[in-house]
């Protein structure tokens, strides 16, 4: 798929492409660099190859074919967070994030790394994110492992210390799982309540389902006391998000196949999605399978349909009666819901309608915590210097928890709380809504 693009001197005329991937709107960049001051890889370490403009300066010269991809080259695009902060305010409209994920894409292709990493990375995207038993199968033994104290003397003994390649990082930050009752699917419809505003249709995801069932719950729940009636299609499983965004192209297009199939089985008014990097990535199917004659125009439907939890619950006042939660919180932006979506008002609009709750604004809420999808074990160095300034601003807010909609968000800053000895608890936006309908 090659894309028509203005001006490029060494391709046919007009035409620029990195091997078969889009790096439409390349050439869109004036160099101005507005983007430099919002970019928290360049705020770290200064220099113009770790900006937004230096990456597109990379990128369009890979794409004319004027430089090789060297360990240098890659080092600078691997270090990009894909936050998209530099999109927010770019004043030509450079559409990073799809350039950074072709450039991604490519360095997957050109540098798949030693056997012991491509089985990794198939472990990962193929096998448990592709198929949603398999993964339920691993959460299971995850749990095991976590509550039969194994973790513990895995980690006290040292052992954690021996494994290979990057399994000491995924292993620290392996999320507690839920028991079985938190993993169980939601079903198939929950009925509204009230005069009826809508019927929707919920993505429970793939590690969000396993890690954070009860976000899900609490998502029906509240669209329910909203007037939703939630249908939950069967079938459904990753949104392929996490692939495209670590450079997984092919499965990536896959899954956001499966996707669109599972979902045109129900008929909703809506998509609701309470992850951010899910929503941001589905929200650009159309332009993911642009290339698909089969599904070009299905997603370009879909993807119009898709709206983030906070996006939907705010088109209209929260039903009451709500209950106070007289707490202080403070907001955390996703980077996918902020820059991503360009959804900044509406979470708060919600917390703001939440009887006795009391929100303090946070300073650079809108930078990111260095989760990023898997960014913070791939790149642990930059992920911790970007989570130990973030929970420096949260911990001087004063609040008692910070809120926040994304599932790698929630874990990351809960690790740098923890790192700190802090009891700042860390919440989802739909536990806190859930919490004000009187769940406990
Ligand atoms: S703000 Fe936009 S146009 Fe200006 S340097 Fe950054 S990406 Fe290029
Ligand atoms: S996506 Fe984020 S880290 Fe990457 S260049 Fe843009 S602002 Fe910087």
């Amino acid at each position: 798929m090659a894309h028509t693009i203005q001006g490029s001197p060494t391709q046919s005329p007009g035409r620029l492409a990195l091997h078969g991937l889009s790096v439409e709107g390349v050439n869109q960049c004036v160099h101005c660099g507005l983007c430099l001051a919002s970019c928290p890889t360049f705020a770290e370490l200064g220099t113009e190859m770790d900006s937004p403009r230096g990456r597109i300066f990379l990128i369009k010269s890979l794409a004319e074919e004027r430089i090789a991809l060297t360990d240098s080259v890659a080092s600078h695009l691997s270090l990009c967070l894909d936050c998209r902060a530099c999109e927010t305010v770019c004043p030509a409209g450079v559409p990073y994030g799809r350039l950074i994920e072709a450039a991604k894409a490519e360095m997957e292709r050109v540098r798949p790394g030693s056997p012991l990493r491509r089985l990794f990375r198939w472990l990962n995207f193929g096998l448990l994110l592709g198929h949603p038993r398999i993964l339920a199968l691993a959460a299971a033994g995850l749990r095991l492992y976590q509550a039969s104290g194994l973790q513990f003397l895995v980690r006290s003994s040292g052992i954690v210390r021996i494994l290979p390649g990057t399994l000491p990082a995924w292993e620290a930050l392996l999320p507690p799982l839920p028991p079985r009752a938190e993993r169980a699917p939601l079903p198939p419809r929950i009925a509204a309540e009230g005069a009826r505003r809508a019927r929707v249709a919920v993505l429970t995801g793939c590690v969000q389902a396993v890690v954070f069932g009860a976000h899900n719950r609490s998502t029906a729940r509240v669209l329910a006391k909203n007037g939703c009636e939630v249908v939950v299609p069967e079938g459904q499983g990753c949104c392929g998000a996490l692939n495209a965004h670590g450079g997984d192209h092919a499965r990536a297009l896959d899954l956001a196949r499966r996707t669109i199939d599972a979902f045109e089985t129900v008929r909703a008014d809506a998509v609701i999605v309470n992850t951010s990097g899910c929503g941001a990535h589905m929200k650009a199917y159309g332009h993911l399978l642009a290339a698909d004659p089969a599904y070009a125009e299905r997603a370009t439907r879909f993807a119009a349909s898709v709206r983030d939890l906070a996006e939907f619950l705010a088109g209209e006042p929260l039903r009451g009666p709500l209950s106070p939660v007289p707490i202080t919180v403070t907001y955390h932006d996703p980077c996918h819901v902020v820059h991503g979506q360009k959804i900044r008002n509406e979470p708060r609009r919600l917390l703001a309608q939440i009887p006795g709750l009391k929100v303090v604004e946070l300073t650079e809420s809108d930078w990111c915590c260095g989760s990023a999808g898997i960014y913070n074990l791939t790149q642990p160095e930059m992920a911790t210097r970007l989570l130990h300034r973030k929970v420096s601003h949260i911990l001087a807010t004063g609040a008692g928890a910070v809120v926040t909609a994304n599932p790698g968000c929630i874990l990351q800053i809960q690790a740098g709380l923890a790192a700190h000895r802090s009891g700042v608890r860390v919440l989802h936006l739909v536990e806190l809504l859930d919490r004000a309908y009187g769940a406990q």
